[in-house]
């Protein structure tokens, strides 16, 4: 696990070394600021992040997506990019617009549309082979800003309040939708934004059961190319931790509201995991704790369809 660790922190270090705008960048990082939302037995973090205008207000439908080369594709990227080779066919690259002090952008080689279902064992076994970092997966409708070229991200582990509020709260009894010997999976209501939270020791179990979620969410959204997710995935002490959040709305009607009303604010996993990103100062300096909470209520999948998933995940038995 170390030697690997250490194989992908090398890595961003030597890339850094050659390309100046992702160098800057990451050095940019250590003058971020950074602010904390206190609510009941959990914080948001919010993080004022100007290099990340181009992923918050990335142009996403097909007609815009066709007219640009896609980023993601080896013939486009800078010259100066390098890779390594991951398992399934994917690469490592180093995220030249970070979020994490250490952050990667991981594609397919091919170019092929952004899915999950399909791309599942790829990422267990990608996150199994990256432990001490958060592999995470924006959906094609919620957050991918390459929705048209498959990918995930990763970043370190320790970073996302998620991790570590997770552990308090399993602890009440309430939330626990399914157990087996190998696979322990929660229903989290109490959060701001609903989540679903697996533990497994058997990357088969945990494949067939978010398989599951995914086929029993796509009959609810059945107008979506995929039901719209976002992902987390860690490997550590021989299992898998996953969360998922179920989604109902891409990006919150203060993105599109004019002037003063307006929040620069596009969710994807990394604030659902706990941290909103904010472009703009004016963003970061007038977001409120209502406007977290107001937010997170407008793109969480609702009360209803989220017991239906919750239904699917109690009535599994069979696996
Ligand atoms: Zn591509």
């Amino acid at each position: 696990m170390d030697k690997n660790i250490h194989r992908f922190n090398d890595f961003l270090l030597e890339q850094n070394h050659t390309w100046k705008l992702s160098a800057d960048n990451y050095r940019g990082l250590d003058y971020v600021e950074e602010k904390l939302f206190r609510f009941d037995g959990f914080v948001i973090k919010v993080q004022f992040n100007p290099e990340r205008m181009r992923s918050s207000t990335a142009k996403v439908d097909q007609s815009s997506i066709a007219a640009r080369k896609c980023f993601l594709c080896s013939e486009n990227r800078p010259e100066v990019q390098n890779s390594l080779n991951l398992p399934h066919d994917f690469l490592l690259l180093v995220n030249p617009f970070p979020i994490f002090k250490t952050h990667f952008t991981i594609p397919y080689i091919h170019h092929v549309p952004q899915r999950l279902s399909g791309n599942l064992e790829a990422m267990f076994t990608i996150a199994r082979q990256m432990e001490g970092f958060q592999l995470f997966y924006n959906g094609p409708e919620c957050g991918a800003s390459a929705p048209d070229h498959l990918h995930f991200q990763a970043g370190e582990t320790g970073f996302l309040p998620v991790e570590s509020e997770f552990l308090s709260l399993k602890q009440n009894p309430n939330t626990l939708a399914f157990s087996s010997e190998s696979t322990n999976i929660w229903a989290m209501d109490h959060y701001l934004r609903r989540m679903i939270s697996i533990e497994t020791k058997s990357r088969e179990q945990g494949i067939q059961m978010i398989e599951k979620i995914l086929s029993r969410f796509g009959e609810i959204q059945p107008e979506k190319v995929e039901p719209m997710v976002n992902l987390l995935c860690t490997f550590a002490d021989g299992k898998w931790i996953l969360h998922l959040f179920p989604r109902k709305l891409h990006r919150p009607s203060q993105y599109f509201a004019d002037g003063k009303d307006q929040l620069l604010i596009s969710p994807a996993s990394v604030d659902f995991g706990g941290v909103f990103i904010t472009p703009r100062r004016e963003d970061f300096e007038k977001i409120t704790a209502a406007d977290i909470a107001d937010i997170f209520d407008q793109v969480t999948l609702n009360e209803n369809e989220f017991r239906k998933l919750k239904d699917t995940i109690k009535n599994y038995r069979s696996i």
